[in-house]
């Protein structure tokens, strides 16, 4: 299988300069791009417009119609957001430098999307054909709220996938666990007054404060995994009050909890809400709700399932070495499309996931072209 490396690298270079930061997500004009490329390639190419500017993309490339279970690639077409640092290089140039490709989702992730479609275009070009089709997804919204694959997911379009593979760096280390994320708020009320007369109001910050320590030692572990270290929860934003005069009436604190296979977020928020009730039994004035405002399912693939070994098989045919199987602490579009499913799901892809979503994001362009020989090989290694 012929992979070419200077067409992996500029595909990855066209993809890094179209913007799609998200927020706000338009994601319409770097899809644009996919489906130039793929239909230039001769696969097959359907745009699903989610929202006015985010389209999804499917590319298809037709198996001989053996095996009606497809091998699916998958991705996500938005970045985050560049940040407030300043750059060493123009984060939209897609500079190559040091061996190096310069710019935001270099990493994460429109090098694992070039190396999959540039994969896919390979396969197409080498004539081979295999048994069933290889898909690959290009979603939107992963780094909000994972639209694209909520859509994906409700339109049907993973009806008759038999393996998934997210394209997302994992540093070509074979991923087959990662963890969820549930984001719980916690409003306490309490009565405004004016700020002269704190006796005749009840100050939410300060009851927020006095439960605050409380909920933040919540124990959230869950059941044990071999892969992934244990659960975890901590406070990342608050806002209480509404003017330098006034008792506050409200303050929020939301917590963002990374969960293990096996737990739900009815978990932690029920261990939540037993401490607000405690509070609530010693003080009759302290009032407070607490709710699940974001719920992302852990994935979790057994590590001797035949597709972690395929994917170390089809790596260690390219790379010459067999790349360790383990689990990672982020979540992916898997956890919206792998649980209801249950498509044995491996996260493999280039890029140092400790260059994930930071100033100066660059990646390796030798391990982009590595990564899309081994996406090549990987379905023949499959079936
Ligand atoms: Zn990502």
């Amino acid at each position: 299988m012929i992979v070419d490396a200077d067409e992996v690298v500029g595909l990855a270079q066209r993809l890094v300069r179209v913007e799609s930061c998200n927020p706000p997500g338009d994601e319409a004009r770097v899809a644009r791009v996919l489906v130039e490329v793929a239909g230039a390639a001769g696969l097959e190419v359907r745009a699903d417009e989610v929202a006015p500017d985010r389209t999804n993309v499917t590319v298809r490339l037709a198996g001989a119609g053996e095996d009606a279970r497809a091998f699916v690639y998958c991705g996500h077409l938005d970045t985050v957001t560049v940040g407030s640092a300043a750059w060493t290089r123009d984060p939209f140039g897609a500079e190559i430098a040091d061996g190096m490709l310069w710019g935001r989702g270099a990493v994460d992730m429109k090098g694992g999307l070039a190396a999959m479609l540039s994969a896919m275009v390979a396969i197409k070009r080498s004539g081979r054909r295999l048994p069933g089709d290889v898909v690959l997804h290009a979603l939107v919204g992963e780094e909000v709220d994972c639209a694209g694959a909520r859509r994906l997911l409700a339109s049907g379009g993973m009806t008759g996938a038999g393996w998934m593979v997210v394209g997302e760096p994992t540093g070509m280390r074979v991923v087959v666990a990662h963890k969820g994320c549930v984001r719980l708020r916690v409003v306490v009320r309490g009565t405004g007054a004016h700020a002269s007369r704190p006796d005749l109001g009840v100050n939410a910050i300060l009851n927020m404060a006095r439960v605050l320590p409380e909920l933040a030692a919540v124990d959230v572990s869950g059941p044990s995994h071999p892969l992934l270290s244990g659960a975890t929860s901590t406070p990342t934003v608050i806002s209480g009050g509404s003017a330098l005069n006034v008792v506050p009436d409200a303050c929020a604190v939301d917590f963002d909890i990374r969960t293990v296979p096996g737990q739900h977020a009815g978990e932690p928020a029920a261990r939540f809400q037993a401490v607000l009730d405690e509070a609530a039994r010693r003080d009759p004035a302290f009032r407070a709700t607490v709710e699940v405002t974001y719920d992302r399912s852990p994935v979790s693939t057994p590590v001797d399932d035949p597709l972690a070994g395929a994917v170390q098989g089809a790596a260690e045919e390219v790379l010459g070495r067999r790349p360790e199987v383990g689990g990672a602490a982020y979540f992916t579009d898997a956890s919206v499309l792998q649980p209801p499913t249950g498509v044995p799901t491996v996260i493999f892809g280039p890029g140092d996931v400790s260059l994930m979503h930071q100033t100066d994001e660059r990646i390796g362009v030798g391990e982009l072209a590595d990564a899309a020989r081994v996406y090549a090989a990987l379905p023949f290694t499959v079936w």
